[in-house]
C-alpha cells in the first residue's frame, strides 16, 4: 500500500484522567461527554503519550496512536520530527481544575538530562514517590482558557513581595523578610523562597497560621485566594507561593505561555493546555506529594516576571490564523475563530480538535466530520486539507 492510499483524518478516542482536583461538570457540559459515574473529568489527552495514549482509526481497526506510530515514524511524523525527536514531540490536552494543582517548576532540556541520568546512575526507580525526573526532556506549557481561568505564575517583582509580606506582618517570619529586604537580589529571593518552604516544626505551624488568620481577616488579593486555598491544604507550605508568585485570571479566549524554570500553578478553570511530551515536575507546594527543595532550587530562576507580560498574544495570518508563538520548537499552537475554507499544509503531524462545533475537514475526495469536543489527528504525509466551521477550531503541530 502506498502513501497515497492512506486515510487523511484519523477520529482520536482520548483517555479522561480522573484527578482529585478534576472538576466533575465542566468537561461533560462543554463537550457533552457523559459522566454517568460523576467522577471528576479532570484532562483529556489527546496524544501517544504512554500514561494515556489516544486511539485512532487505521483503516478500519481501532489502534494505539503510539503503536501507528512507531509503524512508520517517518511517514506519520516527517522525516525531520523522526530524526529529531523519534516520538511525537507534543501533548495537547483539555484541562478542568476545580481545585488547585500543586505549585510546580519544569526543569529546561539541560537540567531535565542531567537528573534523568544522575537518578538512574542512584536507581531510584521511575515510579518511586522521591524520583523526580521521569524522562530527560523539559516540558514547556501552552494554555488557552475556555472559562475564566485563574492560575500562578512567576515570581511578582522584589518590591511588591516585600509589601505583602509587610502587610501580613508575620512575627515568625520577621528575620527572613528583614533578610530579603536588605538583598532585594535574585540570590536574596532564593534564600528567601528556599528557606520558608523549608521551615518545620513549630515555625512551619505558627507562620502558616499566622498567613491563615491575617488572610481570614483580609478582603484582598491574593489574601482571600490563601483563605480558599487553606480549605484544602490546611497545614501547606505552599499557602505562602501567592505572596512570591503572579496571581493571574485569563478571560475565556486568552492565553498564557510557562516556561521552563518558571514556577506556577494552575488554580481554576478550563482550558486547552499543549506541552512538550514530558512528565518531570518539582513540586514546591500545594500538594501530600514529594518536595525535593534543594532540585526544586537549581531548577528555578529566581526572576521577576512583569505582570505585563504574562499574557501571549497571537498573530495573524492567512484564513484568520491565529498564531501563538513560543520559544521552543516542540509544539505549536494556532486557532481559527471561524475558519470558511481554511487551507493547511502540515509539516508535521497535527492534532485539530473542534471547540465550539462541528468542522468540516476535507482533502480531495475525503471528507471528515468533527463534533465540538472530538479530535483527529493528521498524518505529516498528508500534504494539504481544508478546515472549515462556522466557530473555533484548534490545530497543534510542531
Ligand atoms: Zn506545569
Amino acid at each position: 500500500m502506498s502513501v497515497s492510499d492512506f486515510p487523511s483524518f484519523l477520529p482520536m478516542q482520548n483517555v479522561i484522567q480522573h484527578y482529585a482536583w478534576g472538576s466533575k461538570t465542566a468537561i461533560a457540559n462543554l463537550f457533552d461527554i457523559p459522566n454517568p459515574n460523576h467522577l471528576p473529568q479532570a484532562e483529556i489527552w489527546m496524544g501517544a503519550h504512554q500514561n494515556g495514549c489516544s486511539t485512532v482509526k487505521w483503516h478500519g481497526e481501532t489502534i494505539k496512536l503510539s503503536t501507528l506510530i512507531e509503524q512508520s515514524r517517518q511517514e506519520i511524523l516527517s522525516e525531520k520530527t523522526a530524526q529529531k525527536y523519534q516520538e511525537l514531540p507534543f501533548l495537547f490536552k483539555v484541562l478542568a481544575a476545580d481545585k488547585a494543582l500543586s505549585v510546580q517548576v519544569h526543569p529546561d532540556k539541560k537540567e531535565a538530562e542531567i537528573g534523568y541520568e544522575k537518578e538512574n546512575l542512584a536507581k531510584i526507580p521511575l515510579d518511586s514517590p522521591i524520583r523526580n525526573y521521569k524522562d530527560p526532556n523539559h516540558k514547556p506549557e501552552l494554555v488557552y482558557a475556555l472559562s475564566q481561568y485563574q492560575a500562578m505564575n512567576g515570581f511578582r517583582s522584589h518590591i511588591e513581595i516585600i509589601e505583602l509580606f509587610q502587610e501580613l506582618a508575620s512575627k515568625t517570619l520577621v528575620p527572613l523578610v528583614e533578610k530579603f529586604t536588605k538583598n532585594q537580589t535574585e540570590d536574596g529571593l532564593k534564600h528567601f523562597f528556599i528557606s520558608l518552604l523549608s521551615l518545620q516544626g513549630l515555625e512551619k505551624k505558627s507562620a502558616i497560621s499566622e498567613l491563615v488568620s491575617f488572610s481570614q481577616s483580609s478582603d484582598s488579593s491574593p489574601f482571600t485566594l490563601i483563605t480558599d486555598l487553606k480549605q484544602h491544604y490546611p497545614d501547606d507550605i505552599g499557602l505562602f507561593t501567592p505572596l512570591f508568585l503572579n496571581v493571574i485570571t485569563l478571560e475565556p479566549g486568552e492565553a498564557m505561555y510557562l516556561d521552563a524554570r518558571t514556577p506556577h500553578a494552575y488554580l481554576k478553570g478550563t482550558g486547552l493546555e499543549v506541552m512538550a511530551n514530558s512528565d518531570n515536575v518539582l513540586r514546591a507546594g500545594l500538594t501530600p506529594k514529594h518536595i525535593d527543595v534543594i532540585e526544586l532550587a537549581s531548577c528555578t530562576a529566581f526572576k521577576e516576571k512583569p505582570f505585563d507580560t504574562l499574557k501571549l498574544e497571537p498573530t495573524v495570518h492567512e484564513f484568520g490564523e491565529q498564531k501563538y508563538a513560543i520559544p521552543v520548537n516542540d509544539f505549536k499552537f494556532s486557532l481559527y475563530p471561524s475558519p470558511l475554507q481554511a487551507v493547511v499544509k502540515p509539516q508535521s503531524a497535527e492534532i485539530i480538535m473542534a471547540i465550539d462545533e462541528e468542522v468540516v475537514l476535507s482533502h480531495r475526495s475525503e471528507t471528515f466530520v468533527l463534533q465540538k469536543g472530538q479530535s483527529v489527528f493528521i498524518p505529516a504525509y498528508v500534504e494539504q486539507y481544508t478546515i472549515q466551521s462556522q466557530a473555533r477550531v484548534a490545530r497543534v503541530y510542531n
